[in-house]
C-alpha cells in the first residue's frame, strides 16, 4: 500500500484546486480500492447462492458472475439513438444564424432545445461535452463513482473544491447532470412552484412530459426495503408508498435508471425534437456572448462566441435582429450560467474589471447566494454481501425539514482523500472495518432549502477554469438544526429492528459515528467532540449532495419569466436561477422547466 497519488482521488482533485489538506490527510497511506463492478447485480439477476465458504470459492463465483455480468451487460446495453443532428462543433460553421441559441445541453437545456424546435423555429445547442451514447458502458449504474471521478480532459465530470473544503462535480457532457447523477427522480414541493411562478397543472403537464421518457419504477433491493422499513420503524410517516410527489413520510420515488442498470438522460428528451429544426453541437465550449450596445440603448445580445475540440473558433447569431422573437437562452448550468454572464461583461462592475472584462451591465447579483444542499451520512458496514441498489427512497422527516436517502454498494473509497485504510485504523471493530471497504450503507441527511447561501467569482477569464465558489454551509443555524434531527433520524434507522440483521453486534453507533469522522470525505478539520456533539460532526463531516444553485436568481437577476434584467433577448434557464433546491432532489423540475419554458416561449412567440 502507499505510494503516489491516485487520479482522480480528492488529493489529486486537491493538488489541482491548490488546496492545501490537514496534515492526517496528506499522510495517509492509499487505500487498496475493492473491485466493486464483480458485486453488482440487479434483483431479477441476481444468483441465489449462500455465502461462499472460503476465498477460493468466494474467488471462483466472482469470476463466474463478472463474465455473466459482462455478458448481460453487452446484451442490454441501449441503443444509441441516432440523432443525425448531434454532430461535433468541428463540423460547424464559421458563422450560422438561428432563430434560438441555448448554451449548454444539460438538464434544462435539452427539454427547452427539443421544445422551440416543434414549432417554425430553427435552434441551436451549444454543449461543451461530449455525447452520452458514444459510451453508455460509462454511464451505466455501477460506473457512478468511477464516471464521476474519472479525471481525464474529456471527462463527463469536472471536479471542483468550494472555499468551505468540500469536493464537488459539474457535468461537462450533453444531458448534464443527468447523465452523472445518482437519478433519484422526484418533484418539487407546491410551494417552490409557486415561487417561481410556474402554474402546478401546467408543471404537471410538463413533468409527465418528462416522466414518459426517462422515468421508471424501481424494483425493490434489499438494502432500500431495509432502510425503508427503518424509516417507518423511526417514526418517518406515514408510508406513502410509491409517488413523485413530495409528502412527509417515507416513499419510495422513481429512477431515470432502468431495471437494467441504464441510465436515460435528459439528451433522451432531444427524442421530442423536430430533427429539422435543430443542431446539438458537442465540444463547442461558448466562451462569450456578444451584445450590441449602439448609442448608449439597453445592450440587446446578438449571438455568442465558441470553440470547437481543434481550437476552432465560431460564432452564432440570432436571426430577426428587428425583434424579440429570437433569443439566447443561458442553461449552463448553477456554475456554468453565471460564470458565463460575467465573463460576457453582466456582472459586479468591480470584480469584471479586475479582469479586464469590459463591463456590459454592472449587476451586483449575478453570483450571490449560491446554495448547496449539505449531506451528512453515516456508513453501516455490513458484513453479507448485498447486490448494489440505486437510491429510490426517501424520509422526508421531522415536518419536512430533512430528507434520509440511502444507497449502497458503491466503492467510496474513490471519494475519500487517501482511500480507506483509515476505516481499518479506525476505532472500528476490525472486521467491521474491514468489510466496509467493499461491503457498505450509506444512510444520508440532507435538508430542505438550505437558508445558508455563498457566493461565486471569477478566477481567471478562462471560461474552463472553475470560478472560486462558497456555500457557507450551516451559516443559518436552522439549517445546522434540520442536520441534527436528520442526523439523530439516521440513528434511529441504524439501531431499528430492520437493520440488525445487516449490522456487526459489537458496533455501537459511537462506532459508527467515529469511522465516518475517520474516512477524509471533505478537507475540513475533525474535531475531538465531533462523536459527541452533532452540531460538531454535522459541519465536520458535510459533504455534498450536488444540489447547488443560485448565481442568477430569480427576482435578482431574472425577471419571472427568465428574461435576465436590463438587456434584451437573453434569458436564463437552469438551477442558477432558484433561491433554494426544490423537493428532495431537484433534477425532475429543472427539467420540467426547461420543458414548461419552451412551451411558454412558443406561445408568446409572433412568427
Ligand atoms: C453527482 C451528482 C449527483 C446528483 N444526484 C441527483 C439525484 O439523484 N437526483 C436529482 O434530482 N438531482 C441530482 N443531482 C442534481 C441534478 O443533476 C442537477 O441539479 C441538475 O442536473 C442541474 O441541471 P442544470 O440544467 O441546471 O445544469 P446541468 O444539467 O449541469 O447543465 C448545464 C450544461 O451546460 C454545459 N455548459 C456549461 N458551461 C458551458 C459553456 N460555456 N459552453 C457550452 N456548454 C456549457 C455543461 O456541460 C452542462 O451539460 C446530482 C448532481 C450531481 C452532479
Amino acid at each position: 500500500m502507499g505510494g503516489g497519488i491516485r487520479p482522480g482521488s480528492m488529493t489529486e482533485r486537491a493538488r489541482l484546486a491548490k488546496i492545501t489538506q490537514p496534515a492526517s490527510a496528506r499522510k495517509c497511506p492509499r487505500w487498496i480500492r475493492g473491485e466493486i463492478g464483480l458485486k453488482i447485480y440487479h434483483v431479477e439477476e441476481m444468483p441465489s447462492s449462500d455465502p461462499p465458504v472460503n476465498d477460493k470459492v468466494e474467488k471462483a463465483v466472482e469470476v463466474e458472475v463478472k463474465s455473466m455480468h459482462k455478458e448481460l451487460i453487452n446484451q442490454m446495453e441501449p441503443k444509441a439513438p441516432k440523432y443525425s443532428f448531434i454532430q461535433e462543433a468541428t463540423s460547424a460553421p464559421e458563422v450560422s444564424f438561428y432563430d434560438y441559441i441555448i448554451i449548454g445541453g444539460g438538464s434544462a437545456g435539452c427539454p427547452l432545445a427539443a421544445t422551440l424546435s416543434t414549432r417554425n423555429a430553427n435552434v441551436l445547442v451549444l454543449e461543451r461535452g461530449g455525447s452520452p451514447y458514444a459510451n453508455t458502458t460509462k454511464i451505466r449504474m455501477e460506473n457512478f463513482i468511477a464516471t464521476l471521478t474519472d479525471m481525464s480532459p474529456d471527462s463527463f465530470s469536472q471536479s471542483f473544491i468550494s472555499e468551505d473544503g468540500v469536493p464537488n462535480n459539474r457535468a461537462r457532457v450533453l444531458g448534464g447532470g443527468t447523465t452523472i447523477n445518482v437519478g433519484f427522480y422526484s418533484r418539487a414541493e407546491p410551494l417552490f412552484l409557486k415561487q417561481i411562478g410556474l402554474d402546478e397543472a401546467l408543471a404537471k403537464d410538463s413533468y409527465e412530459w418528462i416522466e414518459r421518457k426517462l422515468v421508471n419504477k424501481p424494483a425493490s433491493f434489499e438494502w432500500q426495503t431495509a432502510v425503508r422499513n427503518g424509516l417507518l420503524e423511526a417514526g418517518v410517516l406515514p408510508d406513502n408508498g410509491f409517488t413523485y410527489a413530495h409528502i412527509n413520510g417515507t416513499k419510495t420515488s422513481g429512477t431515470i435508471f432502468d431495471r437494467n442498470g441504464n441510465r436515460h438522460t435528459a439528451a433522451d428528451l432531444l427524442e421530442y425534437a423536430n430533427p429539422r429544426r435543430i443542431k446539438v453541437y458537442l465540444h463547442a465550449v461558448v466562451h462569450k456572448i456578444t451584445f450590441k450596445t449602439t448609442d448608449g440603448t439597453r445592450p440587446k445580445a446578438e449571438g455568442v462566441i465558441f470553440y470547437d475540440a481543434n481550437g476552432g473558433k465560431h460564432m452564432a447569431y440570432l436571426k430577426n435582429e428587428s425583434n424579440n422573437d429570437s433569443e439566447i437562452i443561458l442553461s449552463a448550468g448553477a456554475i456554468g450560467s453565471p460564470q458565463l454572464l460575467m465573463l460576457s461583461g453582466i456582472g459586479p462592475a468591480d470584480q469584471l474589471r479586475s479582469l479586464d472584462i469590459k463591463v456590459v451591465l454592472d449587476q451586483p447579483m449575478v453570483g450571490r447566494e449560491m446554495g448547496d444542499k449539505p449531506l451528512n451520512s453515516l456508513i453501516v458496514p455490513y458484513s453479507n454481501h448485498i447486490q448494489l441498489s440505486p437510491s429510490t427512497i426517501v424520509g422526508i422527516a421531522n415536518s419536512g425539514e430533512s430528507y434520509i436517502l440511502t444507497f449502497n454498494g458503491f466503492d467510496l473509497s474513490a471519494l475519500s482523500v487517501s482511500g480507506g485504510d483509515q476505516l481499518q485504523s479506525s476505532k472500528a471493530p476490525q472486521e467491521a472495518a474491514a468489510s466496509a471497504m467493499t461491503n457498505l450503507g450509506i444512510i444520508s441527511g440532507s435538508i430542505k432549502g438550505p437558508i445558508s447561501k455563498g457566493y461565486l467569482e471569477l478566477q481567471t477569464t478562462n471560461i474552463s477554469d472553475n470560478p472560486r465558489i462558497r456555500f457557507n454551509y450551516f451559516q443559518a443555524a436552522e439549517d445546522l438544526r434540520h442536520c441534527v434531527q436528520g442526523v439523530q433520524t439516521i440513528i434511529d434507522v441504524v439501531n431499528s429492528k430492520s437493520l440488525s440483521s445487516f449490522r456487526f453486534r459489537n458496533m455501537t453507533t459511537q462506532d459508527l459515528l467515529k469511522m465516518m469522522l475517520s474516512v477524509p470525505l471533505n478537507l475540513r478539520p475533525k474535531h475531538p467532540n465531533a462523536t459527541t456533539s452533532l452540531e460538531q460532526y454535522c459541519i465536520d463531516t458535510v459533504m455534498t449532495v450536488w444540489h447547488y444553485h443560485g448565481g442568477c436568481q430569480i427576482g435578482k437577476v431574472v425577471d419571472r419569466d427568465f428574461n435576465v434584467f436590463g438587456v434584451d433577448r437573453l434569458r436564463v434557464i437552469d438551477a442558477s436561477t432558484f433561491t433554494f433546491s426544490p423537493g428532495t432532489n431537484p433534477q425532475a423540475t429543472i427539467m420540467m422547466l426547461g420543458r414548461n419554458m419552451g412551451q411558454r416561449i412558443l406561445q408568446s412567440r409572433r412568427m
